[in-house]
């Protein structure tokens, strides 16, 4: 194993760590993911984060038939979307899954998260949609996954949890923190009389354009 490979098992442990002490998720709830060459490095499954070590990191070629992986451990029931968007989004070099109590609220009720604050164009247009629901690890979900992900970097999934993915860990990371903090903020607008105002289309157009030349895309602020 090189270092670089080293280093990746290494994140992915720090920052299932990370999203459970932050409160992001509990338990052996969600899974993540990260781009290594033409193969996906992934949590086992049902590990608890605090027990994992870097040799239990599963690791699973992108382009090989499915049910191939080395390890001593399952990999996560969710490899199936983790491997599909990897395979399908160049872009992205890593995937996280969680199950945070404001969007999995917000994805029980089946709502996407509209253009209530500009931050919602930090995930590629003004909605992160909510995906219908198909059961965990199936690959119904991968492609409910797939389609409510399209130009965008973020989705609610019906009735569990959300997925956001990133050019890197931290980059996902960032994301997911952030969509759960835009799920909150659109959760308690809705308690308010009149309810949330939501921002045009131009308006994240233009938000959109600005975001080209700052810092909020790097998403180098960790979790
Ligand atoms: P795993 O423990 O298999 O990764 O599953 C957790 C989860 O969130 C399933 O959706
Ligand atoms: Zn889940």
């Amino acid at each position: 194993m090189n270092d670089i490979e080293a280093g990746l098992r290494r994140r992915i442990i720090e920052l299932c760590r990370e999203m459970n002490r932050s409160g992001l998720n509990q338990g052996t709830s969600g899974n993540i993911s990260a781009r290594f060459g033409d193969r996906m490095l992934l949590t086992p499954s049902a590990t608890p984060y605090d027990a994992m070590t870097p040799e239990m990191i599963v690791s699973m070629p992108l382009d090989g038939p499915d049910g191939e992986w080395s390890g001593p451990l399952k990999p996560s029931t969710e490899w199936r979307f983790h491997r599909d968007i990897l395979r399908n989004k160049p872009e992205a070099g890593a995937v996280v899954h969680a199950h945070p109590t404001f969007a999995t609220t917000l994805a029980i009720t089946r709502r996407s998260i509209p253009a209530c604050h500009y931050m919602v164009a930090i995930f590629g247009g003004n909605d992160v949609r909510c995906c219908d629901y198909a059961r965990y690890g199936t690959p119904e979900l991968s492609e409910l996954v797939l389609q409510a992900l399209q130009g965008r970097s973020a989705c609610l999934m019906a009735n569990h949890g959300m997925v956001a993915l990133g050019g890197d860990l931290d980059q996902a990371m960032w994301r997911a923190v952030e969509l759960e903090t835009l799920a909150r903020q659109y959760y308690y607008s809705l308690q308010l009389d009149g309810g949330p105002v939501l921002l045009s289309e131009a308006q994240i157009a233009d938000v959109l354009r600005s975001f080209a030349g700052y810092g909020h895309q790097s998403g180098k602020t960790g979790v």
